[in-house]
C-alpha cells in the first residue's frame, strides 16, 4: 500500500476549534492544512460580545476573537486554504478528501465544522441577531439584566436556558406553538414553579421590531385564536433546535440520535486518526472554552497517532 500522504494533519473548520488544534499541530511542527468554508471564524462571529473567556476582564468581541486566534495560528506557521469538503474516504490509513477542486490525502483528520442554530425566518430575527436575538443565553443572558425577554421554543433547552435568563431578567416570556411542552417533566415543574416566567400557549413568533440597535418588541400569534398580540421585550432567545454541519459526513463516523459526532476522552471518532471537537461533537456544553479544550486533546492525540503510524 502506498503510505505516503499530502499532510499529517487535515482540520475542517475554523472557528475557534478549528484555529486552536491549528496552533497546536503547527507547533507540534506537523505538516497540517486548514480547510474552511468561507472566512476562518465559525459561529462565534455572530457573538456580538463575548464575557466568559477568561484573560479579557471586560470582554472581547467574537469577531476580534477569532482574529486573533487565526493571527496566532499563521504566525506558527498554520496554512489555511478556504475550500468546500465534499466528502471523504476513511477506509485505508491514508485517508482521502474530497473538495471542490480537487482530492487531498491526509494520515489524521479533526473535524471541527460545528454546529448552526435553526432559525425561524421571521421578520426581524437576521437584522438583529447580535442586537437582541441571541441563540445563547451562557453567552447572552447577563446583558439582560432586569430586562424582559422572550424565549422562543418547548423543547429541553428552550425551558432550561429559559430558567437559566431569570438569573438575569426580570421576566421571560416563553413562546410556545402548543399547549404543552416538549421538554422533560422535571424541567416542565421548574418552569411553571418559577415566578419569573410566564408562558405564552399555542403562539408563534410572527415578527422581531425595535430601533437601529436593539430589540424592542415581538410580535406572536394564537394559533387556537387568530389573535395577534405586541410583547415589549429587550431581547429575543430562538431555541428551536441546532443541527450539526456534517453534510459531507455521509455514514462514515458514528453520530448521535441527533447527529452530533461520537467522540471519545481523547476526542477521536468511531475512526482511529479521526476526530471531532466543539460544537460538532456530542458535547453537554457548547462554548468557545470547551472547544478550545476539545481542540487541544485532539491535536496532541492526533500527534501521537501520527507518530505511531509513521
Ligand atoms: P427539540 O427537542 O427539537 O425542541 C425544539 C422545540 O422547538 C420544540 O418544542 C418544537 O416545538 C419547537 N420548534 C421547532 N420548530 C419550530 C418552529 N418552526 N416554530 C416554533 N417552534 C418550533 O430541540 P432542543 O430543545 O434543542 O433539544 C435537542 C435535543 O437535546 C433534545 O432531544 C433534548 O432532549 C436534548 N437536550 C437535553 C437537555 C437536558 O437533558 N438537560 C438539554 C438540552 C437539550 P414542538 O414541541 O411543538 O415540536
Amino acid at each position: 500500500m502506498n503510505n505516503k500522504a499530502d499532510y499529517d494533519l487535515v482540520i475542517i473548520g475554523g472557528g475557534p476549534a478549528g484555529l486552536t488544534a491549528g496552533i497546536y499541530a503547527s507547533r507540534a511542527r506537523l505538516n497540517v492544512l486548514l480547510l474552511e468554508k468561507t472566512a476562518p471564524g465559525g459561529q462565534v462571529l455572530i457573538t456580538d460580545w463575548i464575557e466568559n473567556y477568561p484573560g479579557f476582564p471586560k470582554g472581547i468581541s467574537g469577531y476580534d476573537l477569532v482574529t486573533k486566534m487565526a493571527e496566532q495560528a499563521k504566525h506558527f506557521g498554520l496554512k489555511l486554504e478556504t475550500s468546500e469538503v465534499l466528502s471523504f474516504d476513511l477506509s485505508e490509513a491514508v485517508k482521502k478528501i474530497e473538495l471542490s477542486d480537487k482530492t487531498i490525502t491526509t494520515r489524521s483528520i479533526i473535524v471541527a465544522t460545528g454546529a448552526s442554530p435553526r432559525k425561524l425566518g421571521v421578520p426581524g430575527e437576521d437584522i438583529f441577531i447580535g442586537k437582541g436575538v441571541s441563540f445563547c443565553a451562557t453567552c447572552d443572558g447577563p446583558f439582560f439584566k432586569d430586562n424582559v425577554v422572550a424565549a422562543v421554543g418547548g423543547g429541553d433547552t428552550a425551558v432550561q436556558e429559559s430558567i437559566y435568563l431569570t438569573k438575569f431578567a426580570k421576566k421571560v416570556y416563553l413562546i410556545h406553538r402548543r399547549d404543552e411542552l416538549r421538554a422533560t417533566k422535571i424541567l416542565q415543574e421548574r418552569a411553571m414553579a418559577n415566578d419569573k416566567i410566564e408562558i405564552v400557549w399555542d403562539s408563534v413568533l410572527t415578527g422581531i421590531g425595535g430601533g437601529l440597535t436593539n430589540v424592542e418588541k415581538i410580535t406572536v400569534k394564537n394559533l387556537k385564536t387568530g389573535e395577534d398580540k405586541e410583547i415589549p421585550v429587550s431581547g429575543c432567545f430562538i431555541w428551536v433546535g441546532t443541527f450539526p454541519n456534517t453534510s459531507f459526513l455521509k455514514d462514515t463516523l458514528k453520530v448521535d440520535q441527533y447527529g452530533f459526532i461520537i467522540a471519545d476522552h481523547n476526542m477521536e471518532t468511531s475512526v482511529p486518526g479521526v476526530y471531532a471537537i466543539g460544537d460538532v461533537r456530542n458535547t453537554p456544553l457548547r462554548q468557545v472554552v470547551t472547544a478550545v479544550g476539545d481542540a487541544a486533546i485532539a491535536a496532541v492525540s492526533a500527534e501521537h497517532y501520527i507518530e505511531n503510524i509513521k
